[in-house]
């Protein structure tokens, strides 16, 4: 019986990747006798089962965290919509099938919030997304696998994409507010501000899927957000940002977090505003490197 644990993580570095390293390896996350391995693209294509195989047969992991998605910007994916539902289903199946073939015995997979259909500019990926919730409960049915899913609301923190054009909502407006004070430039946000978002910190996040990893035992997805009533406008976003540093898209998509707060009725989320802060240092500190 094989009594180690090896963690793989895909997508390790990437905006929630970088955040579960931090936890395992900063703060304590890791246990005694734990093996952690945060893999990127570089180590594997995994739209390729070959290369996937290969992956899992050097590491032989026990459990998985698959993180690892094809994701672009708004007109990447209106452009091909069909490259974005074929790589992200091979992607996604490449990893179960072979976690199940080798015996992995957890799988944590990231989903996403989905009521109603998807938006129509990016339907290929949002259907490959709304697929894992299928997928794990076939494997639980047919193989009685206990491979999950987490559904974030909106992420942000440290090693997010800061594009103005194509990052997520509070990174871009971040990267666009520190580029205004920069040049001195007067600061334009589009839309009405009014659109309403539950954002999560990295970090929190990275914290609440090493818990799921450990202790969640539902093949039901679970969502990880802050509660309802801790949903900011995006003009109140920008304020903070401004002070801190100095499109409208879907106008609603509130998410309950009740089932976490019954798992973890003492989970403490970071404060927005600090949350907000850290996330403009550190693109300031790494301004030269980040993804923008
Ligand atoms: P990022 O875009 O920051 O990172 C994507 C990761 O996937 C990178 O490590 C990248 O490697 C890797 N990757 C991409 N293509 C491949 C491939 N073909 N083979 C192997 N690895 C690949 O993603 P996030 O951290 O923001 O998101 C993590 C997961 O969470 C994704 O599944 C995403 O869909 C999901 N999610 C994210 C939300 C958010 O608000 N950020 C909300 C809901 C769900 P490399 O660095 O080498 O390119």
């Amino acid at each position: 019986m094989d009594d180690r644990m090896c963690v793989l993580v895909t997508g390790g570095s990437g905006l929630v990747g970088r955040a579960i390293e931090h936890v395992v390896q900063e703060e304590g996350g890791k246990l005694e006798g734990e093996e952690w391995i945060f893999l990127s693209s570089k180590d594997a294509d995994l739209v390729d089962v070959g290369q996937t195989r290969a992956l899992f047969e050097k590491y032989r992991p026990t459990h998985v965290i698959h993180l690892a998605a094809k994701v672009g910007g708004l007109y990447l994916h209106m452009k091909s919509n069909l490259h974005f539902l074929r790589d992200n289903l091979k992607i996604n199946d490449n990893v179960l099938q072979t976690a199940h073939d080798m015996g992995v015995t957890k799988v944590t997979m990231v989903s996403s919030i989905h009521n109603g259909p998807p938006h129509d500019s990016n339907f290929g990926y949002s259907h490959a997304k709304r697929m894992i919730d299928v997928q794990n409960r076939a494997y639980f049915k047919q193989y009685g696998r206990r491979y999950t899913a987490v559904i974030p609301t909106n992420v942000f923190g440290p090693y997010d994409n800061f594009n103005i054009e194509n990052g997520h909502v509070l990174s871009a407006l971040i990267n666009k507010t520190y580029t205004a004070k920069k040049d001195g430039t007067a600061l334009n946000v589009s839309g009405s501000g009014t659109p309403r978002r539950q954002f999560i910190y990295s970090l929190d996040l990275g914290r609440l899927i090493v818990w799921v990893l450990r202790e969640y035992d539902e093949i039901d997805p679970i969502i990880l957000s802050v509660a309802e009533e801790d949903e900011v406008s995006i003009k109140d976003a920008v304020e903070i940002i401004f002070d801190t540093t100095k499109s409208d898209g879907q106008m609603k998509k509130t998410a309950s977090n009740a089932k976490l707060r019954r798992y973890l009725p003492n989970f403490t989320f970071t404060p927005l505003k600090e949350a907000i802060q850290m996330t403009c240092s550190w693109f300031v500190a790494n301004y030269a490197t980040a993804r923008k």
